[in-house]
Order: C-alpha cells, then sequence, then structure tokens
C-alpha cells in the first residue's frame, strides 16, 4: 500500500545539507580520509513508502508432511522476515519430504519465494508442477521484502524444539548453498560489506553466514555508534529475482493458475496427488494455525544511488542498496494486520537514518 508522504515534514530536521560531503566530526588523519559514501535522504528522492506483513511463528517455520483426505499435503510456511534467506533451504525440506516414492504431478498452493523455489525444486526433480495462487508473485509479500541474505527475525530462541533446530540448520546451509550457486547479474544478488552490532554475529551456529567478518572499535568505523562489526553478504532485488524464479518456471513448462482457496475441503477438489502449502500468512486463515501471525515492517524506498555500495543494519534501523532503489526499513509491529503505514513512522524512519548519516564521519 502505497502513502502520500508530506515532503515538507520529511525535510524537517534540515539534515539534508549535512549529508552532502564527509562531515569532520569524527577522527581524520591528514590525507588519508576514506568516507562511506552517505545516502542521499532528501525527500527528492523518496519513491514510494508502504506497510507488509511478516509471516512470523514463534515455534519458527513449518515443514511438516501430514496425510490429506486421499493425498500428501507438505507445509512449508512461517518464516517471519527470514523467507527469502531461507527459501531455497526449507523447500530443499519439504520438497524432500513429499517427493519421497511420489509419482505423478504435483501442486503447489502459493506463489511467494517459497512456492516458486519449491515449485523450481519439483521441476528438477523431474515431475510436473501447477502453481494455484491468490496473487501472482508481485502482488506477494516476498516482492515487499528487504532482501537482505540475513537470518533473523524469524523464531524466539525459547519456543523452538531440538527438531526445528535441526531443520533449521540444514535450511540454513541449503540455502546459503543454492543461492551462491546463482547467475547474480540474472536473478539480482550482489554482495556488499555490511555494518552491524557485534552481537548479532555471535548467534551459535551462524558464523559461517558471516563472512569475513571484523569487530570494529568505534574509533574504526564510520558511524558514531558504539562498537561495531562488518561482514560480507547477500542483497537480493526481489522484484528481478522473483519474476526470473517465475520465468524458469514456466520455461520449464509449469503453469500457474489464479485460485485463492478459502477451506482445504476445496484443496482436496485438485487433481494432484501431492500438494505443497506455501501460502505464507495465509496459512493462518486456511489451516487454522493460529500461532502464526503478522509482524509489520514499514519501508520506505529511495531512487537509486548506485555508488552507495555498503548496507547496515543497526538499531536505528537498516539501509539495503539495491539495482531498483535503497530500502530503509527495520521496524517490527507484532499482531498488525494494516498494510497502510504510518506517516509518523515513516517520517521517523527518514529521520533516524538522516542522524545516522549526518554523524558519519572518516575512518583512515
Ligand atoms: C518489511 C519486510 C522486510 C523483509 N525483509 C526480508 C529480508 O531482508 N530478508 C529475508 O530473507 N526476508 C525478509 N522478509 C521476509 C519475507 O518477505 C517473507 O518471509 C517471505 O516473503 C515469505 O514468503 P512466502 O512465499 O511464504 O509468502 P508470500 O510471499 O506471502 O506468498 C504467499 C503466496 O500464497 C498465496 N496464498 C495465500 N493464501 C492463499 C489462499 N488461501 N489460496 C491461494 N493462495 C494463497 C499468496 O497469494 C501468495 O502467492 C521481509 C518481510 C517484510 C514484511
Amino acid at each position: 500500500m502505497l502513502v502520500n508522504l508530506d515532503r515538507r515534514a520529511l525535510l524537517a530536521g534540515g539534515a539534508a545539507t549535512l549529508l552532502s560531503g564527509c562531515a569532520t566530526s569524527g577522527r581524520r588523519l591528514k590525507g588519508e580520509c576514506t568516507p562511506l559514501t552517505p545516502v542521499k535522504l532528501d525527500a527528492a528522492q523518496i519513491t514510494r513508502a508502504y506497510g507488509c506483513l511478516r509471516p512470523y511463528r514463534a515455534a519458527g517455520f513449518v515443514v511438516r508432511r501430514d496425510r490429506f483426505s486421499d493425498k500428501a499435503l507438505v507445509h512449508n510456511y512461517g518464516h517471519g522476515g527470514a523467507g527469502i534467506t531461507l527459501s531455497w533451504g526449507t523447500s530443499r525440506l519439504a520438497t524432500s519430504l513429499g517427493l519421497a516414492g511420489h509419482s505423478g504431478p504435483v501442486a503447489v498452493i502459493g506463489a511467494g519465494v517459497m512456492g516458486l523455489t519449491t515449485a523450481r525444486l519439483v521441476q528438477e526433480a523431474g515431475f510436473p508442477v501447477t502453481i494455484y495462487t491468490a496473487e501472482v508473485p508481485m502482488n506477494t509479500t516476498s516482492n515487499l521484502a528487504g532482501g537482505q541474505w540475513g537470518p533473523t527475525g524469524h523464531y524466539r530462541e525459547s519456543a523452538v524444539t531440538a527438531e526445528w533446530r535441526s531443520q533449521y540448520k540444514a535450511a540454513l546451509a541449503a540455502s546459503w548453498e543454492r543461492f551462491r550457486a546463482m547467475d547474480e547479474q540474472r536473478y539480482g544478488i550482489r554482495w556488499l560489506p555490511t555494518y552491524t552490532e557485534a552481537d548479532r554475529l555471535a548467534a551459535p551456529g551462524l558464523a559461517p553466514y558471516f563472512p569475513g567478518s571484523r569487530l570494529l572499535a568505534q574509533s574504526d568505523h564510520p558511524f558514531s555508534v558504539r562498537d561495531l562489526a562488518v561482514y560480507r553478504t547477500m542483497y537480493v532485488e526481489v522484484g528481478r529475482y522473483l519474476a526470473e524464479l517465475a520465468a524458469d518456471f514456466l520455461r520449464a513448462g509449469g503453469s500457474i493458475r489464479m485460485r485463492r482457496f478459502t477451506t482445504p475441503a476445496e484443496l482436496s477438489e485438485l487433481a494432484e496427488p501431492l500438494l505443497f502449502n506455501c501460502t505464507g500468512l495465509g496459512a493462518r486463515e486456511l489451516f487454522g494455525d493460529q500461532e502464526l501471525g503478522p509482524v509489520r515492517g514499514q519501508i520506505v524506498m529511495l531512487a537509486p544511488q548506485p555508488e552507495v555500495q555498503y548496507a547496515y543494519t543497526l538499531p536505528s534501523g537498516y539501509m539495503f542498496p539495491r539495482g531498483d532503489g535503497i530500502v530503509l526499513g527495520g521496524t517490527f509491529e507484532r499482531n498488525m494486520w494494516s498494510t497502510v503505514p504510518d506517516p509518523q513512522t515513516v517520517s521517523g524512519i527518514v529521520e533516524a537514518h538522516r542522524r545516522l548519516m549526518a554523524g558519519l564521519r572518516c575512518t583512515a
């Protein structure tokens, strides 16, 4: 959902003038200043703002095979704020569960990132696939994601089981490998140095996914915040990525049928003996999973700035530069179902990044 912003309100604070060059409040060594390129945040850069809903479960994503009338049904939903990241991985787990001993055509319900990656893996295993979906890929939550390859914001540590943890570990490894093997140019994937809080990199088992990580003392990084870490990760231009996945699917003989299911009984009418449920937040209503709920994020998109070649995820929010624009976000609002962005939150997001940019320092 788009919103008309009061551009004058967004200019309030007057920090824009500070963004034109390297601020000098920090350490500057004679002739050795290497500033980060500041993100331009004046109102003219803002192209749109929107709210969208992460399909969140405290107990983590669901990948499970169920018997369903005379069919097999495999769930693959509930990835919270990490669905792009986990997509190839949980879809690999789901297809392994579903395709064992299977013959004949397959139905995938949903055309977001989970539906498309599941469908591609089923095709790669040699089975014909039809995707049934209420919305085309460009109208899904997946198409609104920030696009960082980062396993965060998708479960609560105290709510998950040991069995889930081992699924998670396998999913992460499989997804990482698949993403790294993809044609970056074609799918809109690029690697960028990413600044973040050091604690974030200390999560158990995640070290392989923060390559090149280094701790930086306050005097050694350009932000006027405390000690940070920097590492490299992938950023996915989600629109291009989904379009390419959908094109791959169609080229391989798949078909997409527009259909919204309101009850599980309607699914049992499908001809295919194996179904994959990739309905994201839709699984709450369709399958009555009350543990699944929305965590709303609000995003501000800026016009592309190709000269910005770094990203950050800081307490004040995140900034991901993509080919189609700069993504500003990082808000998490539980159980908010509205996708209408709140103008005050939107102004707050922009202002937080302005403050950060205004404090950018040169480092040696
Ligand atoms: C603000 C924000 C930022 C994010 N940033 C990132 C990020 O940087 N990195 C990352 O990895 N993840 C990120 N995510 C998370 C990611 O967007 C989601 O986890 C992911 O998109 C979920 O994909 P999905 O395919 O399960 O669901 P969706 O994309 O919602 O697709 C669901 C599909 O199912 C269909 N469907 C639903 N119900 C029915 C029904 N009853 N009948 C038929 N079809 C149905 C829909 O039409 C749709 O096609 C972000 C999310 C938000 C909201």
